[in-house]
Formats: C-alpha cells, structure tokens, sequence
C-alpha cells in the first residue's frame, strides 16, 4: 500500500503530489504548509483542520443527486433536508453550513433542549427544523416558541405521551401549533454497527398500535391539520440499501394509510439519516453509490403512491455522517520514535563482550542484501537469549543496553536493505519489529468511537509520501492509559516512515474525523479539544479563519468545577513571585506537550 488507500477514502478531496499530501481544490495547498503556518503562530500540539468547502460539496452532491433522480423518474414531491446536530454541534463547523446550505432551504435536526436552540437561534427562517428524541414539556414549548420566531418546524413525537404535552402546552399558551412528525417503530431493522436505531425493539417510535391511537388523539384535539410527517431512522453507515429499501416500505404504507384515514396535510416522508462514508484505507466497504440510494428511495416511495393512489409524498433526510465527515483532519506531530532511544550514539561496547553481543555487532557489520533477511532473523533470536542470560544474572545492563541497541540497528539495516520484493517474507517479522510512534494528542479525545467501538479512520503522514515507508507503526498518544494506542495490525498494516525528528518534522493525518468525535471526545487526563482551525480559500489563497485555540489549563480546570480563585490562592501563598510568575503562565497554556526535540524549522 503505497498511497494509504487514498483513492479508496478521500473521495477526490485529497491527493498526494511530490510528496506531499494536498488539498485538491483551488490553489491546492499542502496540508504540511498550514500546519507550518499554523505553528508559526505558536500553535504546537494538535490541530484540528476544517474545510468548509468539502461540507459545501457533500450538501450540494446530496441535493443535486436526490434532485436529478426526481427529475428522472418525474417524481412530484419535493426533495428536503436537515442536519442531525448531534453529528457537530460546533459552531466553526455549523456557521458555514449553514451559510452554504441557504440556498437549498437546508436545515437542522435537534435531538436535545440545547441544540434546539442553536437550531432556534441559528437556522435560515423558513429551512425546515425538525425536533427528534425524548422530549419533556420544556422542550415542547420551545418548539412552540420557535414556532413563533417564523421557524418551519416539525416536532416528531416518540409516543403519546408527548402528544398529550403538545396539547398541554397548545391549551395552556394558545400558540400556534407547530407541524406534528410521527416516528413509526418499524417491523425491519436497519443494517450496520448502529442497527439498534430500528426494529421493533428500538428505543424510539410508535407501534402500529400507537399510530392509530395518536392519530384518533389528534382528530379528538383538532390536531389532524397539524399532522404533516413521518419519519423513521434506521441506524448509523448503513452498508447496504436493503434494509433501507424494507423500511421504505414499511414507512410508505403507513403513510398512504393515515393519509386515507384524513390526514389531508400529511405530505412528507423523513427517512432519517445513515448514510455511509467510507473509512477504509485497504478495500472497498460501501456498496452502493448516492445516485443508486436516491433512485431506490424514489422509486420505492412513488411505486408505493401510487399502488395506494395517494400523492407523492416529500422526501426529508437527516444524513449527518454524509455530510460533516470528510470536512475534518485531524493532524497530530510525532514526538518521538521508540527506537530513537537505541541510536548508535549509545553504544558502549566493552573491552571484552560477551559472545552474543559480539556476535550481533558482526551482524550489523556484515550484513549485504543477500543475508539481510537472515541476519535480522538471527538477531531477534540473539536478543531474546540475551534477555534469558540478564535474567538469570549472566550479563549487566550495559550488556542488556548495548544488546538493544544492536538489535534495533541490525533491524533498521536490514529493512533498509530490503526490497519490496522480500516484503512478503518481512511482513511475517512486522509484529516484532513495530515501531511506536509517539503522538502528540489524545486518543480519547479526538478519536473517541476508534476506543468506545473499534471503529477505523484513514491515517496518513502528510510529507514523506514519495519515500517508501518501511516501519510497521503502533501508535501511542500521550495519555497515561494503555488503551490510547492503535496497535500494529497485520490484516490491516500501517507502515511509516523511519524520520530522525532531530532533522525534521513528522505529522500524521487522521481523515473523515468530523462526524460524531468532536463532541464525543472525553477530556480524560485532562486533555481537552485541540486547537481548531477554519481552512477557506479567497482569491486564489488560503486563509485561516476562526482559530479556536485548545482550552487553557485553568479552563480546563474550572469546567470540571475547580474553584480557579481557590487555585490561584492557594499556589500564590505557596510560591515565591519568581515561581508564581511563572506558574501563572503554565496555568494560561493548553494541556498538549510543546515539543520534546529541540528542532525547530
Ligand atoms: C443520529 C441521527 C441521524 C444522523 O445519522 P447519520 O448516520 O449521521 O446520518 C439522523 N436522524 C436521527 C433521528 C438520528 O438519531
């Protein structure tokens, strides 16, 4: 895998020209150059890198997709989206989304009180809202309330029960009823690690049962006339279209049935989100493209009008993934190379070595092309009898050290000697010669669903890329947790290069991180989101815009409820002025390490 399986995950948004990993848009821009004009302005630890200009291409391919099979297939109802915030809430992500998205009608999804009312406060007037989730009556009323600002929004009850709160609030304010959404409890499930979303075990939405009660409600309270969608959500990165395609169905009919119940105002279908992106570097996993998924939705839900000789209904998606993933890089520095500790600077051979190790330095010197293979071979087995001999006392720790060293040497020769058409033979000795890379972030912070549920991102160093990299690389971030690494995986290799960071610098990129992580993230150890950046280009340039620097340390602490006054007090009456000085500077910087090699560009 010379390119990182680019071609498979970037969609076009990435390429890799001499060298370098660059933007494919505009200018093109390397990735290596913003972040250097990033640090330049002492920004170190990692950075979270946004494109607004790849959101603005994932909400017009959406549209201009779903808009050309309704021409296609001369569908008569409309095409209509939101986004999910609970995919990213942040604000440097939703204020150009929601600039670009005006021109569509795009609108936002609300799954909690706060992000309704970043959605309240936010969206386009007339963009449609919709409210999913468990709602109290707090909630319901500031659904009334947005209603009242000239918002087009739909509130989509989860059961009855929060039917009965509408007609509370609607009794008790006499305000103007805002659209009502059923979320039906479908027969078929989705398909995809979040498949729990539907079925008829999920958490959310009506039985059959319930329709019918919540329908007979409504005609009792005036309410039909209010009644304008029905939504489902079947799970996250849906990897194939059939269970969609079930559910479509399932969703169609109970439609067409409400409608030739009376539901006359009824015109909308929200089939929810689960769109999939494509996260792997090594093959192929989505299945079906966004013209074959728009087709198959219209095609099912027209086939199913006029089986049932109702209109055709307008299509809602929720698709957050879909839209918000590709913007985000995350870049993180290398900091240290574990083997870096085994240069040659270090070795202290003795007068006199034991044979082992006299042996291993032959093998570093003696090493051709030809013996390379064997002689790396030879020198792992060297290694562990040497380890066997400390043990039991036979050999010190200068011994033990100047073993390692020659080991690590003899390896990094043979590698380098080797060519790829060893590889085969090689890749057998990648788990014992890994290299870990030692990262300047947080795994838990920045990647957080890679620990909570194994999922993968494309990772790629950002410079080196016309040198071949011959490392097999484990990951390591600088929490104190041993669960903040990604280890070697022999199915699924990741090979870097093998950089002496004393001479230069060495990032890596983790790709399609802008959905679900950024506010996902934890902040265990007290590392805290990185730096972020807004990448948009202007006359041909690249501009940054809305640095968002990573939180203070003494804001970290304050979020997690520390009295900062107490703090600050405390080390005052602790500490000479000199110290305090100088404390107070460490309690105004970001928790991520600065560097630890003294190299500077
Ligand atoms: C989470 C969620 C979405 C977004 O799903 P994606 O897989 O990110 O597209 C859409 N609708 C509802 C109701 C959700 O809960």
């Amino acid at each position: 895998m010379g390119n990182y399986g680019i071609d498979i995950w970037s969609d076009d948004n990435f390429i890799i020209e001499d060298g370098l990993a660059k933007i494919n848009f505009n200018c093109k821009p390397s990735l290596i150059s913003i972040v250097k004009d990033i640090r330049k302005q002492d920004f170190k630890g990692p950075l979270l890198l946004r494109f607004p200009h790849i959101t603005k291409k994932q909400i017009n391919t959406l549209y201009n997709t779903f808009n050309a099979s309704i021409k296609e297939y001369d569908y008569k109802g409309t095409f209509n989206a939101v986004f999910p915030l609970k995919v990213n809430q942040l604000p440097n992500f939703i204020h150009p989304l929601i600039t670009e998205g005006k021109k569509f009608n795009y609108g936002l999804e609300a799954g909690s009180k706060a992000e309704l009312v970043i959605a309240m406060t936010y969206n386009n007037v007339g963009s449609p809202i919709t409210v999913n989730g468990f709602k109290d009556k707090e909630m319901i009323h500031l659904g009334f309330i947005a209603k009242s600002m000239g918002h087009n929004i739909t509130i989509i009850i989860e059961g009855l029960n929060e039917l009965e709160i509408i007609i509370e609030v609607l009794n008790e304010t006499k305000m103007e009823c805002p659209n009502i959404g059923l979320r039906v409890r479908l027969h078929s499930g989705g398909s995809g690690l979040w498949a729990k979303s539907g079925g008829i075990n999920s958490k959310f939405g009506l039985t059959s049962t319930e329709i019918l009660e919540a329908y007979e409600l409504m005609e009792d309270n005036n309410l039909v006339k209010h009644l304008t969608m029905i939504h489902f959500h079947i799970g996250s990165a849906m990897n194939s279209i059939k269970p969609l395609k079930k559910a479509l169905r399932e969703a169609g009919h109970i439609y067409a049935e409400l409608k030739n119940l009376g539901a006359t105002n009824l015109d909308s279908i929200n089939i929810g989100g689960g769109l999939a992106v494509e996260y792997n570097a090594y093959e192929r996993t989505r299945f079906y493209s966004l013209t074959e998924f728009a087709n198959d939705v219209i095609f099912t839900l027209k086939d199913i009008a006029r089986q049932k000789g109702v209109d055709e209904p307008n299509i809602f998606t929720e698709s957050g993934r879909f839209i918000s993933a590709a913007s985000t890089v995350l870049i993180a520095p290398v900091l240290e190379l574990f083997s870096a500790e085994y240069d040659f600077d270090h070795l202290k051979l003795k007068p006199i070595n034991p044979p082992l190790i006299q042996e291993l330095n032959d093998l570093h010197r003696d090493m051709s092309k030809r013996t390379a293979y064997e002689y790396m071979h030879d020198s792992i087995d060297h290694m562990e009898s040497l380890l066997t001999l400390f043990d039991l006392g036979y050999i010190d720790l200068q011994d033990r050290s100047n073993a390692e060293i020659l080991t690590h040497q003899v390896i990094k020769k043979a590698i380098s000697l080797l060519e790829i058409d060893d590889y085969e033979e090689l890749k057998k000795l990648d788990e014992n010669i890994q290299e870990k890379y030692l990262l300047n972030f947080s795994l838990f912070q920045s990647l957080p669903d890679y620990w909570g549920i194994d999922q993968e991102f494309p990772i790629m160093p950002i410079t080196h890329l016309d040198k071949k990299p011959t490392r097999s690389a484990s990951l390591w971030d600088i929490t104190c947790d041993s669960d903040g690494e990604l280890p070697f995986d022999l199915k699924k290799p990741l090979y870097l290069h093998d950089v002496n960071l004393n001479k230069e610098d060495y990032f890596i990129g983790f790709f399609n991180v802008g959905a679900y992580q950024d506010t996902l993230g934890m902040k265990h150890n007290l590392f805290s989101h990185p730096t972020e950046v807004n990448i948009v280009f202007k006359n041909g340039e690249v501009v940054l815009e809305k640095i968002l620097e990573s939180q203070k340390i003494i804001d970290i602490l304050e979020d997690i409820d520390y009295d900062t006054n107490d703090i600050r007090a405390r080390l005052r009456k602790n500490l000479n002025d000199h110290n305090y000085k100088d404390m107070e500077k460490y309690l105004n910087e970001n928790s991520y390490l600065k560097t630890i090699w003294s190299y500077h560009e």
